[in-house]
């Protein structure tokens, strides 16, 4: 079950965190993996030679997914190179916290074109190559705060939010193609981009876990690897949580 060989994945954002370790794991399952990258080229390159020094195969491409037109070429070059693009995981992220009354109109827009925007840049490119071959895996992140509200994190909300709306309209778009489109909505998950918490602010989050801690990276590529694979053909639409709990 789950096996991927001879499929190609593109995972953006790979080079880091969640990205990485969905990376490796569906390299693990045979996928050819592209890793992508904005600033990390030496990071990503790392995730690759790991991926190949572990008998897998993947490759690098640099590319700013807040750059639609980029974006778009970039995908459709890789796709063109490969003959095939089976599976993308739209993971490329970033996060600007603030509450509402502070809340600067650029901080806005960015979280909207790198969240929103650039992936659904990415899902664009990545249809019209998975429509021809009329099959495909659209795997989008969303987050917990999109689904239950967070104080003071009102715009990464609200573009997280709008992941999820995006990925259930494509979904029913490109369903008779039999391209699946999910979302993975994560809870708090131990990476970078949570690293800059305090320990008394994580102590306070796990307190409304459950499960009673973090995430780990690999549990989010646990579903990633589902999600990809065959086994998960008759899943569309969805919004599977890895949230320890935190919101059920
Ligand atoms: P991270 O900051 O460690 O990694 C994000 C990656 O995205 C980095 O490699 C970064 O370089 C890349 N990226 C950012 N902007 C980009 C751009 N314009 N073009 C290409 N790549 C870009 O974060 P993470 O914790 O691994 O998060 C991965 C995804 O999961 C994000 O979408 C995030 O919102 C989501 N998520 C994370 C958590 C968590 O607790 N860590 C919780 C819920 C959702």
């Amino acid at each position: 079950m789950f096996q991927l060989s001879g499929k190609v994945a593109l995972v953006t954002g790979g080079s880091r965190g969640i990205g990485r370790a969905c990376a490796e794991a569906l390299a693990e399952q045979g996928a050819t993996v592209v890793v992508n990258y904005v600033k990390g080229e030496a990071q990503a390159r790392e995730v690759a030679d790991q991926i190949v020094a572990n008998g897998g195969k993947a490759e690098i491409a640099g590319f700013d997914v807040a750059d639609t037109k980029a974006t778009e070429s970039a995908i459709e070059e890789l796709a063109k190179r490969h003959g095939r693009l089976d599976v993308l995981v739209a993971n490329a992220g970033i996060s600007i916290d603030g509450l509402l009354l502070r809340l600067k109109d650029e901080d806005t827009d960015r979280l909207f074109q790198v969240n929103v925007k650039g992936s659904l840049a990415c899902a664009k490119a990545a249809t019209k190559v998975m429509m021809r071959a009329k099959t495909g895996r659209i795997i989008f992140l969303s987050s917990v705060v999109g689904e239950m509200g967070n104080a003071g994190q009102t715009a990464y909300a609200a573009s997280k939010a709008a992941v999820i709306g995006a990925a259930k309209s494509i979904a029913r778009e490109f369903a008779s193609r039999s391209i699946t489109v999910n979302v993975i909505s994560p809870g708090f998950i131990d990476t970078d981009m949570t690293s800059g918490m305090t320990e008394a602010m994580k102590e306070q989050l796990v307190k409304v876990v459950p499960l009673g801690r973090t995430g780990t990276a690999r549990e989010i590529a646990g579903a990633c690897v589902y999600l990809a694979s065959d086994e998960a053909a008759y899943v569309t639409g969805q919004v599977i949580r890895v949230n320890g709990g935190m919101y059920v």
